[in-house]
């Protein structure tokens, strides 16, 4: 504590004072380049060119990766509990985590490794498939709408809206004029659930043609991976340039102010792991989360307590 008080006494503390604990300022030394900068989708993002093995931002390697997730496993947790407990008492405001990205590109394993790090009872985790026929008889938007996060939460999505101008771009599920307007559409969407108190945070898991390969074969390879593998991966895989055209306009489109994209290259789960976990945590910190003040007589209820 002491040696806090002199640092800071002679302007060059760089720990945060205990109260704020939750907020360091402070980035990790392996990061050069902050990752809610390094990983945001830039104005004229191409995405042909990304290096999907690449770590932006990033100096360490997995071990020193890994050791970060590790170190901010704590603060994670705490800033959910204290959303958790603003959710309850009254607050608004929730995160809602949009996963994007291929087959392989390792959407299932942030949700375990990352999403994991928090008490389970505060997150709302929902993977977005086929339609079901009662989805199919209403709008796109609407299992979307349904899905979204209580006050409080953290909210998963493991595929979202963006299948409805990925998969049905691609496959042709309808007309061009219909999948080109949504585009917009979901631009005022985000708008509308960033109005009502939920920080979105969009990522796109980016895995490599070849890495793909070989995550699919061990799949098949693996009688532990089968149940991970369905046979159409193999035909989204064959529309694979047709998907990257899909996917560059769904970055040219719709990574807004409010709702940025952010781009991750997935070759390297634990570089993928390390990104989605500090922008998570980012989004929780830039809530500035307090604990709710007693709704009784603290005092009082001591007294009562202690009498029994
Ligand atoms: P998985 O995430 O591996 O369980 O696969 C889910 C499948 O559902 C993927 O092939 C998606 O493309 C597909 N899917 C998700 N949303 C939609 C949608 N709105 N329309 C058609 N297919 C979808
Ligand atoms: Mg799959």
């Amino acid at each position: 504590m002491s040696t806090t008080k002199k640092a800071k006494k002679h302007g060059a503390g760089h720990d945060a004072p205990q109260h704020a604990r939750t907020r360091p300022t402070t980035l990790d030394p392996d990061w050069e380049v902050a990752p809610t900068e390094s990983l945001r989708a830039p104005v004229g993002f191409d995405l042909a060119a990304f290096d999907r093995g690449s770590t932006p931002g990033f100096a360490g390697g997995k071990a020193a990766g890994q050791a970060l997730v590790a170190r901010h496993a704590d603060e994670l947790s705490e800033l959910q509990e204290r959303l958790f407990a603003e959710g309850r008492s009254g607050g608004s405001r929730s995160v809602l985590l949009v996963l994007q990205g291929m087959d392989t590109a390792g959407k299932g394993g942030i949700v375990r490794h990352v999403v994991g790090l928090v008490d389970p009872q505060g997150v709302a985790h929902r993977s977005f498939g086929v339609p079901t026929p009662e989805e199919r008889e209403h709008d796109y938007l609407w299992r979307i709408r349904r899905a979204l996060p209580e006050p409080g939460y953290i909210g998963v999505f493991d595929r979202s809206h963006y299948e409805d101008v990925l998969v049905a771009r691609v496959d042709a599920l309808v007309p061009p004029d219909v999948w080109e307007a949504r585009y917009d559409e979901i631009n005022r969407f985000e708008e509308e659930i960033v109005a009502s108190g939920t920080i979105v945070v969009k990522v796109a898991l980016l895995v490599s043609y070849e890495e793909q390969r070989a995550r699919l074969m061990e799949r098949l390879e693996r009688p532990d991976k089968f149940w991970k593998y369905n046979p159409n991966d193999v035909d989204s895989r064959q529309k694979w340039p047709a998907y990257q055209e899909a996917y560059q306009a769904v970055l040219d489109r719709t990574s807004t102010e409010i709702a940025p994209w952010h781009v991750v290259p997935a070759d390297r789960k634990w570089f993928a792991r390390l990104a989605v976990s500090e922008l998570l945590l980012d989004a929780l910190r830039r809530l500035d989360l307090g604990w709710p003040p007693a709704d009784f007589d603290v005092e009082v209820e001591k007294k009562r307590l202690a009498a029994t």
